[in-house]
């Protein structure tokens, strides 16, 4: 990225505050786009240099957007703060931790698998339940008490190794193939097999190639490097396939995809670009799916998850699917549903207290238009949200779109 082209477009009118989450929480300048935006110019111009509290205020972002989608100047903030954890890391290296997740896990199949199955082990073993009662976790350093509150009921194996690689159906017209993502594939089992069940029944053939993350963890914290890694290995794997239509069910994959083209200069992603699409886009506006719901109007409201509201057909297409769950499900707006849950990837396990502050306004306006489900399209703002609305009451559920309208198509099934 260009930065001094960035950074002077900014006029340094402030607007970007009443738009930014974290500002609104904290009050801090260092917080919103425009107190960074001086910060890189003290870099650029030699006054500053990168060092640990600078780097804690870049990680202190959820890269959810709203500053650029509202700048009048067209200052593209998410993008910068991207752009400057990459300097960052060019200059201090990836932080152990992460280093260890993005470019021995998230790159090996076969051990993230494994740790999958540990972290499973530790939940059904009873070892969680004797760690959580004994007060052990309160013994661990900072934050490390509450991320692991965060956990969420991870499944012993991989989605995608329980399901055939190919979905027949009889008079297909239609071929997709699937990219799974991360959480689908070792905690929301659910999603992806709702998925597999509303496509079958519509007569569409999919494939779930082996795949990899879709590199956003890595990206989103400065390592572009796994990130590329992980980018080609996608490309290559989809651009072999001859389908259609490329599904997702995450708004973050589907995001991260559509700017592999940009974001490593990869001509051959191109190609995947035209038939990238969000799942509920793909049932309302390429199935135009037919819903015919029993039952009784239970108030359902919906969540944007950030990267999904910008696409074409990102906000339209999933309260379509709700609509058309009448009368069984009765859509209500609340009036927070297209501001940033708090999650952002890992944000919610490097910054706890403040990611609960963010997504506390999204649980008060939920209770507000009193719905009993909340809907989103995507696994990892799925996460955040059934975290932070179980701590306040057990009567709301979280659930993805696909799984209401799986419900709606068995429902019909059986009646
Ligand atoms: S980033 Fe945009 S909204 Fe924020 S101060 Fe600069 S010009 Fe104004
Ligand atoms: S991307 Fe979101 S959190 Fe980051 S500065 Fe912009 S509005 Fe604030």
């Amino acid at each position: 990225m260009d930065y001094l082209e960035a950074l002077k477009k900014c006029s340094r009118c402030g607007g970007c505050q009443a738009h930014c989450p974290l500002y609104t929480e904290t009050g801090r300048e260092a917080y919103v786009v425009r107190g960074k935006i001086e910060l890189l110019e003290n870099l650029l111009a030699g006054k500053l240099e990168w060092n640990e509290r600078l780097s804690d205020i870049f990680s202190a972002c959820l890269l959810c957007g709203s500053c650029t989608e509202n700048c009048p100047n067209g200052v593209m903030g998410d993008k910068l703060i991207r752009s400057a954890r990459k300097d960052l890391v060019l200059v201090k290296g990836v932080p152990i931790v992460k280093k260890n997740i993005f470019q021995h896990l998230l790159t090996n199949n076969g051990r993230l698998n494994a740790v999958g199955k540990l972290i499973a082990l530790y939940q059904v073993s009873g070892l969680q339940k004797l760690v959580r009662g004994t007060g052990l976790l309160k013994l661990l350093p900072g934050q490390l008490n509450k991320m692991e509150s965060l956990l969420p009921k991870f499944s012993g194996r991989s989605f995608r190794n329980q399901v055939p690689r190919i979905n027949n159906v009889e008079n297909s017209k239609i071929r997709a193939a699937y990219f799974t993502g991360c959480v689908t594939n070792f905690v929301n089992h659910q999603v992806g097999s709702s998925v597999l069940e509303i496509l079958k029944r519509n007569n569409v053939e999919l494939i779930i190639p082996e795949q990899y993350c879709c590199g956003v963890p890595a990206v989103a914290s400065g390592d572009m490097e796994t990130g590329r890694i992980l980018a080609e290995r996608n490309i290559n794997i989809f651009t072999e396939l001859d389908v259609d239509y490329i599904i997702t069910d995450c708004a973050s994959c589907l995001s991260t995809f559509l700017e592999y083209p940009e974001l490593y200069e990869n001509e051959k992603a191109q190609k995947l670009i035209p038939k990238l699409i969000d799942i509920n886009r793909f049932l309302v506006e390429v199935l135009d799916i037919k819903l015919n719901p029993k039952g009784l109007g239970k108030k359902v409201t919906y969540h944007d998850p950030c990267h999904l509201k910008r696409i074409e057909g990102g906000k339209e297409s999933p309260r379509e699917l709700l609509k058309r769950l009448s009368p069984a499900y009765e859509f209500v707006e609340m009036k927070a549903a297209d501001k940033c849950c708090g999650s952002a990837g890992s944000f919610n396990l490097t910054h706890y207290d403040l990611s609960q502050k963010v997504a506390k306004n999204k649980v008060d306006s939920v209770s507000e238009c009193g719905a009993l489900v909340v809907a989103t399209a995507c696994p990892s703002c799925m996460m955040q949200l059934e975290h932070s609305i179980a701590k306040r009451t057990n009567s709301i559920t979280v659930k993805h779109v696909v799984e209401l309208v799986a419900e709606s198509l068995r429902s019909e099934m059986n009646s």
